[in-house]
């Protein structure tokens, strides 16, 4: 993939997922299910979840992830 190509893709991405959005899409389908249930659940603290998900790569902010979770980020838009 070209660069160009790789910066239209990056837009696309960017304006359809939040950070937290295109950090699952990173992960096997299973894990980011499970995921999207535990934020679903409501039942861990915020900044629990968002420990482990830096041990797997996540590099996003509490806040991010709030508002991912409470499904007023761009990817539900
Ligand atoms: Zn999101």
């Amino acid at each position: 993939m070209g660069i160009r190509d790789e910066l239209e893709a990056e837009l696309t991405v960017g304006l359809t997922r939040c950070k937290v959005g295109r950090f699952l899409d990173t992960l096997p389908p299973d894990d980011a299910a499970e995921i999207g249930r535990i934020f679903s659940e409501g039942k861990y603290p915020g900044e629990a979840i968002r420990r482990v998900l830096l041990k797997r790569g996540f590099d996003g902010g509490i806040t991010v992830m709030h508002r991912h979770a409470s499904k007023d980020c761009c990817c539900v838009n």
